[in-house]
């Protein structure tokens, strides 16, 4: 027997492996069984290679646990060790990386254990005990055994093992007790070693034979050993494909599409990603991606490892170049998981334009469950941009697909402003838009339907995309005015015209929503009415409720403008309607705003070029003055204005025309408004 210690630098590796070295304790059942498989792969390499001429025999691993001891064994019928060996792999674990590492561990408590081959001494967070008993594959050699209690200590001795093979024997500490239940272990594996390549046994397989329950001494093997991505694309099907993911998601819809990754250069990649269906609320589905090395489970959480827009996909990764056991924040940092995470995306992008390319009526009508995870690509995602303008589609209202390229030859003849700007038209919503959508047809327009949830920010992309072209919401403004082509007719009404039949308009209105009146010569065909919704504004206050600290715009109240049409023989008639009935009233008043005018103007001429300080008290008093009596006098005409426009029932019905074209008339107010066009029907 001899003992000794192992080579490290410091006395104490073990109490750092136990507290720093992973947060999962529970993967030192995976590192144990992924060295069982690598041996068992370099037996069977040897094998290949003629350098081993034995039996291979049954390569099963075979996971057992006995409570009673409070051991878990893990043997393989792998390479085995030579008692060098041992002092090699195992003593020896300080060689470069260990004394690197412990450099680093103060600060990096995540610690990076696998990336030095450490792994074997993960075992230690739940042991008190390691033994190993081994035998090498070389034909002269002698088995040995080594232990180790977790002192830097360690015991190697002759032991008994009759074939080829390691078994690791894990002495479970007191405080890892729940790791001594096969519930707890089948849940690891199947964590941890469902798709490793050699099978791997743990417990026997049970059968349900005359209602009972029996034992049919079979091997349970836990996993399947040659798993879809590895397999070549060409010897799959479809259903395969749909199986393989029912298995990884069981209770999922059917995938929309999925892409076979297989990359040998410039570093080896498989695995397969699927676009999931999913309408809404994407965020309870991210870090649905595996990832593996080499068929060992690394992690699903896969944020910051891969590009946000891609944690939406399901599905399974595998490269030997993604490092094992570390940490998350070593991974993000990592510039072989970037590189892949930038080829990936390449991938994807790739996939799509095929499937554009080559079907693109199914790309159609994939799209609008496709959109989200496109879109989400395009505006997270240079790159991906880039890629993804060629095949990222724009739908309009009637349903019909175009690329951003289709799309700007259909529209650039007829839908390009005095400026040379293209309007691009969109609806948020068909029924409720209905009335403006029908508008911008009728003037030959085309309108898109912008409905999805990152629709507003696609708008932003695009615009700051592509050349001179800008979207403007069909309820944004009157038809006329959506794309601007020549300089507009002026309006033939005085200011003061202007601004009584402001008030007079006002005086209808609701008066819980803002309007802004305006004035619009539309022509005698179009409507008196129209209500619009200005698109910086809604836009402003769409971000505001999108982000959590809803601004100064976020408290904005809805500002709506009713546009008021003079050509409109209907608003003439209220025009003539008002002169006729308030001319006396409002001559009243006007005689008396006169006189105060010219006094206010008279005050302001003469002041105009003093300083403030050089202007006397009692100048600044009469100014004072006299604004006020002329505010008090506006005031009257108004409230005249309003109080006409308010019982005059020709404007409230227009503007209710106005509100029911846009959705918007509702309860009290349409009972109203239908109890008042019945009236206005009287029969002859
Ligand atoms: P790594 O697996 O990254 O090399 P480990 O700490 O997990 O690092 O293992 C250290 C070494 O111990 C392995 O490289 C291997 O040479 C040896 N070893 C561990 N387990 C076994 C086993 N079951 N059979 C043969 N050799 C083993
Ligand atoms: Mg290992």
């Amino acid at each position: 027997m001899q003992t000794g210690k192992i080579g490290v630098t410091t006395e104490n590796i073990f109490p750092i492996i136990k507290k720093f070295l992973y947060s999962d304790h529970e993967i030192f059942l995976r590192e144990i069984i992924s060295n069982a498989v690598d041996a068992t792969q370099k037996v069977k390499t040897l094998a290949s290679l003629g350098e081993f001429k034995g039996e291979l025999g049954d390569l099963t691993i075979r996971v057992s646990v006995d409570k009673k001891k409070k051991t878990i064994t893990v043997s393989d019928s792998g390479v085995g060790m030579t008692a060098d060996e041992i002092e090699k792999y195992i003593n020896q674990i300080a060689f470069s990386g260990a004394e690197e590492f412990l450099g680093k561990y103060k600060e990096q408590s995540n610690g990076i254990i696998g990336h030095f081959g450490l792994g074997f001494y993960s075992a230690f967070m739940v042991s008190d005990n390691v033994e190993i008993i081994t035998r090498s594959w070389r034909d002269d050699a002698k088995a040995v055994k080594w232990s180790c209690d977790g002192t830097p200590e360690y015991k190697i001795e002759d032991a008994q093992r009759d074939s080829r093979g390691t078994d690791i024997i894990l002495h479970i500490s007191d405080d890892s007790k729940e790791f001594l239940e096969d519930t707890k272990v089948d849940e690891l594996l199947k964590k941890y070693c469902r798709f490793l390549p050699i099978s791997i046994a743990f417990g026997t397989e049970k059968e349900w034979k005359d209602g009972k329950e029996i034992d049919t001494g079979k091997d349970k093997i836990i996993n399947d050993t040659n798993p879809l991505w590895t397999r070549k694309p060409a010897d799959l099907k479809e259903e395969d494909y749909l199986t393989f993911y029912h298995d990884l998601y069981p209770a999922s819809e059917d995938p929309l599409f999925y892409i076979h990754l297989n990359v040998d250069y410039p570093f080896n990649l498989t695995g397969i990603l699927y676009f999931p269906r999913i309408k809404t609320n994407f965020d309870i589905q991210k870090n649905k991606i595996q990832l593996y090395c080499n068929q060992v489970f690394v992690t699903d959480s896969v944020e910051g490892i891969v590009p946000e827009f891609l944690t939406l996909l399901h599905g399974v990764i595998d490269s030997p170049d993604i490092p094992l056991n570390v940490s998350r924040s070593y991974l993000q940092s990592d510039s072989n998981v970037k590189k892949i995470s930038a080829h990936i995306t390449k991938k994807v992008a790739d996939r799509l334009q095929d499937i554009f390319k080559t079907d693109r009526e199914q790309f159609e009508k994939k799209w609008d469950d496709l959109k989200l995870f496109i879109n989400f690509g395009m505006i997270t995602d240079e790159k991906f941009y880039e890629r993804a303008e060629k095949f990222a589609l724009l739908k309009n209202v009637d349903g019909k697909y175009f690329t951003f390229e289709e799309y700007e030859k259909l529209v650039k003849d007829n839908q390009t402003d005095k400026n040379k700007t293209l309007i691009y038209l969109y609806a948020s919503d068909k029924v409720e838009q209905h009335s403006y959508i029908e508008a911008a047809k009728n003037r030959g327009y085309d309108v898109l339907i912008m409905d999805g949830q990152l629709d507003p920010h696609v708008i932003n992309a695009l615009e700051s995309k592509l050349k001179d072209t800008r979207f403007a919401r069909v309820d944004s403004d009157v038809v006329d005015k959506l794309i601007v082509k020549e300089d507009r007719k002026e309006v033939d009404l005085s200011n003061e015209q202007q601004s009584d039949l402001r008030s007079v308009f006002e005086g209808a209105l609701p008066s819980e929503d803002h309007y802004w009146v305006s004035f619009e010569d539309l022509g005698e065909n179009a409507n008196p009415v129209v209500i619009t919704r200005s698109e910086f504004m809604r836009r402003m206050k769409d971000m505001a409720a999108m982000s959590p600290t809803a601004g100064f715009y976020g408290n904005m109240p809805d500002s709506n403008n009713l546009v008021v049409n003079v050509a409109h023989p209907l608003v003439k008639t209220i025009l003539k309607a008002k002169n006729d009935t308030l001319s006396g009233k409002l001559n009243e008043v006007n005689e008396k705003i006169k006189p105060v005018k010219a006094k206010l103007d008279e005050l302001e001429k003469a002041l105009k070029d003093k300083k403030e300080e050089e202007i006397p008290q009692t100048d600044k008093d009469a100014k004072d003055e006299n604004q006020k009596q002329l505010e008090g006098l506006e005031g009257e005409k108004s409230t005249i204005l309003k109080g006409f426009g308010k019982d005059y029932k020709l404007v409230k019905q227009l503007i209710d025309l106005a509100l029911l074209a846009n959705n918007m008339l509702k309860g009290e107010d349409l009972s109203k408004f239908v109890k008042r066009s019945l009236e206005l029907i009287k029969p002859e």
